[in-house]
């Protein structure tokens, strides 16, 4: 089985896994999950594990938040679960994360391929991670 999310009931965005994450959505693996009962709260780690809390069998039953919208001023009560995600937190759907996968490919066919941008009509070269 792949990986497996849960939307934010914030933000609707999903909790995201930690591998590769992209930098501006590192925030989004910080999550806070309850049924109403019990509330965890730690790192997800795309497995239906929350802070080392396996949930993955009742996380159907369970609202998830990321941590910055749990944060949000205001009382949050708990009504009804989250829906799975669509992306199983996982694929997203950013430039970035799309050009990344082009450098791969990139790389896979070209391993002295540059990289860069074109900066005032010069071309600057961009490190390769
Ligand atoms: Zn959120």
């Amino acid at each position: 089985m792949g990986f497996f999310s849960w939307d934010c009931k914030g933000c609707d965005e999903s909790i995201k896994a930690p591998h590769g994450i992209p930098k501006q959505m590192a925030w989004q693996n910080e999550c806070v999950a309850t049924n109403g009962e019990n509330t965890i709260k730690g790192e997800y780690d795309g497995y239906g594990t929350v802070g080392g809390i396996d949930i993955a069998d009742v996380g159907d039953s369970y609202a998830f938040y990321h941590r910055r919208c749990w944060d949000k001023p205001g009382d949050f009560i708990f009504d009804k679960p989250s829906q799975p995600s669509n992306d199983q937190g996982y694929f997203y759907d950013t430039v970035e994360n799309e050009l990344n996968l082009v450098r791969e490919v990139v790389l896979n066919i070209a391993p002295n391929a540059k990289f860069g941008k074109f900066v005032d009509g010069k071309f600057v070269d961009e490190k390769r991670e």
